[in-house]
C-alpha cells in the first residue's frame, strides 16, 4: 500500500483543487458553490520518485453551520487515522476563520505529520494569510496556488521527508 496523505479543511478552501492539481486529473469536483463533493475521492501520485495517494476529504459542504464542527470532528478522526500525512488546507486570502482554529486544535493533537497548506496565495495576495497561519501552531505554513499550480515543487519538498 502507497502512503497515504489526506487533505483536511473547512469547505471551500480547495481542497478538490489542490487534489486535482496533484492528481493530474479531473477525479474531483471543484464548484464555486460549497457543497458540491460527495466523498472521499482516492487519487495516486507519482512525481519524482515519490509515490503516494491522495484523499480528498468532502461530505460535509451540505451540513448546518451550527452541526458542522462536530460532524468535521468526526469525519477528520476517521480520515487521519490511517493517513501518513495531512495537508491542512486553509484560505490565505480570507485568512483563519474560528472553523479553522477548531481544526488546527484537533489536529495539534493528533499523532500524524501535519503540513499547513495556505492556498489561493497566487501573486502576493495571500500574504497576511500565510502570517495569520503561523498562529495555527502546526509549523511553516506553506504558501500555494492549487488553480496556478503555483507552490507545487514547494509541497513535494515538505512532503519528502515524511513519507
Ligand atoms: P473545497 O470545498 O475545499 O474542495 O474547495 P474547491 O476545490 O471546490 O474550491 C472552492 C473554490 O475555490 C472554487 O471556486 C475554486 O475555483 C477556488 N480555488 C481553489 N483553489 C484556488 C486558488 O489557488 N486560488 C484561487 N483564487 N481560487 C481557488
Ligand atoms: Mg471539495
Amino acid at each position: 500500500m502507497l502512503p497515504r496523505v489526506i487533505i483536511i479543511g473547512r469547505p471551500n478552501v480547495g481542497k478538490s483543487t489542490l487534489f486535482n492539481r496533484l492528481v493530474g486529473k479531473k477525479l474531483a469536483l471543484v464548484d464555486d458553490q460549497p457543497g458540491v463533493t460527495r466523498d472521499r475521492r482516492f487519487g495516486d501520485v507519482e512525481l519524482a520518485g515519490m509515490k503516494f495517494t491522495i484523499v480528498d476529504t468532502a461530505g460535509w459542504e451540505d451540513e448546518d453551520p451550527s452541526t458542522l464542527p462536530g460532524r468535521m470532528r468526526a469525519q477528520t478522526e476517521v480520515s487521519i487515522s490511517d493517513a501518513d500525512a495531512v495537508l491542512f488546507v486553509i484560505d490565505a486570502r480570507a485568512g483563519l476563520t474560528p472553523l479553522d482554529n477548531e481544526i488546527g486544535n484537533w489536529l495539534r493533537t493528533a499523532d500524524v505529520p501535519v503540513i499547513v497548506v495556505a492556498n489561493k496565495a497566487e501573486g502576493r495576495s495571500g500574504d497576511s494569510g500565510i502570517l495569520e497561519a503561523f498562529s495555527l501552531g502546526l509549523g511553516e505554513p506553506l504558501g500555494i496556488s492549487a488553480e496556478h499550480g503555483e507552490g507545487t515543487a514547494d509541497l513535494f519538498e515538505a512532503l519528502w521527508p515524511i513519507i
